[in-house]
């Protein structure tokens, strides 16, 4: 991505695009990994971006299909906090009804891929014996997604750059960095992302009403 006098070029699969204003809306970190920027960025935000983890982007996300919601007709909620397996937070994921009837899980990032056999064995200590048998398990492990989280996303692990003013200011001018991770508030959520569009948006629309 090239910004040259009033207009940014940028290189992609089906040749090149020309815009008065562009907005990376990706994650900092993917963007920073992803992209090359000219010039390149200023090195404070470069390091801010380099450092800002990806919101979820390194969990292992799991979720178990089943005949019927069983657990329902025992009294309980399917939701558990656990220390004790591979998921560490557990929710009832079942539509409307009942159908279809779900599990879902996060695991926290592992070196060793997740063990179907351990996943079931605590779905089965939290919810009883018909947990035993899943229709599915789906395990998705975010880390492995290039589109969402740049490599060893894992290691990142400071918090405290969600949000910093630094990620309002344009980029020579004309090019803005704007995801969840950036938005003004609730950063990480679907809201910090509409946050971060809303502000954007708005800087963007300023430069194109005031051609130089
Ligand atoms: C596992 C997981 C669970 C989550 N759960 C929740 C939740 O329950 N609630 C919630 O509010 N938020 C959740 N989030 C966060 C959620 O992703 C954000 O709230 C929301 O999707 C952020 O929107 P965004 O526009 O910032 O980025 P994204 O939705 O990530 O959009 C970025 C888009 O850019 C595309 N892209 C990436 N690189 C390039 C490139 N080089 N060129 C072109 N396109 C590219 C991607 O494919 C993607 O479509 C979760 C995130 C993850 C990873």
């Amino acid at each position: 991505m090239r910004v040259v006098d009033d207009y940014v070029e940028v290189d992609h699969r089906e040749g090149t695009s020309r815009a008065r204003c562009v907005v990376v809306a990706i994650p900092p970190a993917l963007a920073i990994a992803d992209i090359r920027f000219e010039p390149g960025l200023p090195d404070e935000l470069a390091d801010l971006a380099a450092r800002t983890p990806v919101w979820m982007g390194a969990m292992t996300k799991v979720v178990a299909e089943y005949a019927t919601p069983f657990w329902r007709e025992h009294g309980l909620a399917g939701a558990a906090i656990s220390y004790t397996g591979p998921l560490r937070e557990l929710h009832d994921l079942s539509g409307p009804g009942g159908q279809s009837a779900a599990l879902f899980g996060f695991a926290m990032p592992m070196a060793e891929p997740l063990a179907r056999a351990a996943i079931v064995d605590q779905l089965v200590e939290l919810f009883g014996e018909e947990a035993r048998s899943p229709r599915a398990l789906h395990v998705q492990d975010w880390r492995s997604e290039r589109w969402t989280s740049p490599a060893h996303v894992e290691a990142l692990g400071d918090y405290g750059t969600y949000a910093d003013p630094s990620f309002r200011r344009a980029i020579h001018e004309r090019v803005w960095l704007a995801s969840t991770e950036t938005g003004p508030d609730h950063a990480g959520h679907i809201e910090g992302a509409l946050a971060a569009a809303e502000l954007v948006g708005a800087a963007a629309c300023a430069v194109l009403a005031h051609p130089s």
